[in-house]
């Protein structure tokens, strides 16, 4: 259990393909699912992939209830952070992605301090298996179909500013290079 550090654009180990997982878990990779979580809530965030710890791995974590606005809507009554619904997607699939499509303003832990609108299918069918090796199928659309797209970008090697102009995308490099140089 550790809050990893989380690699920042222009890394390279963020544009790997990760690999697939392999059932029954190790107890390594039950330790990544974990660090994902601790460094997921500590960041924090509403998803980590773990390509973004370095673990070139298909697995990602998401909690899009822990700060949605309802959640803080509710701060006098619930303190926030206290729901919390976190999720774990191993080898996820999109088995269906919706014709329709919706525009989010996307930020990511690997390009900090860095907003952007981002176009993609509404709504998305995914098959993944849990922490416990069951298998899942689902629909989802709204934030949670935004959030998963993201993650499965991230497992590509891909990052939400790919999806901007080359221009914009220059700029926001040379600014992380600058701001970030490790
Ligand atoms: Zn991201």
């Amino acid at each position: 259990m550790a809050v990893r550090e989380i690699l920042i654009h222009p890394d390279a180990r963020l544009r790997e393909v990760a690999k697939p997982v392999e059932f029954p878990l190790s107890d390594e990779v039950k330790g990544v699912i974990q660090d994902l979580a601790d460094t997921m809530y500590d960041a924090p965030g509403v998803g980590l992939a773990a390509p973004q710890i370095g673990v070139s791995l298909r697995i990602a974590v998401t909690d899009t209830v822990w700060r949605s606005e309802e959640v803080r809507h509710n701060k006098d009554e619930e303190p926030c952070g206290e729901i919390r619904d976190l999720r774990v997607w191993i080898n996820p699939e999109f088995l269906w992605k919706s014709e329709e499509t919706a525009t989010w303003e996307e930020g990511c832990l690997s390009v900090p301090e860095t907003y952007a609108e981002v176009t993609r299918p509404a709504a998305v069918r995914l098959r993944w298996y849990d922490a416990e090796g069951m298998k899942h199928e689902q629909e989802f659309e709204g934030f949670q179909a935004v959030a998963l797209q993201h993650e499965f970008d991230h497992l590509e090697g891909r990052l939400f500013i790919d999806y901007l102009s080359p221009l914009k995308r220059n700029l926001i490099t040379k600014k992380m290079k600058k701001r970030f140089k490790s």
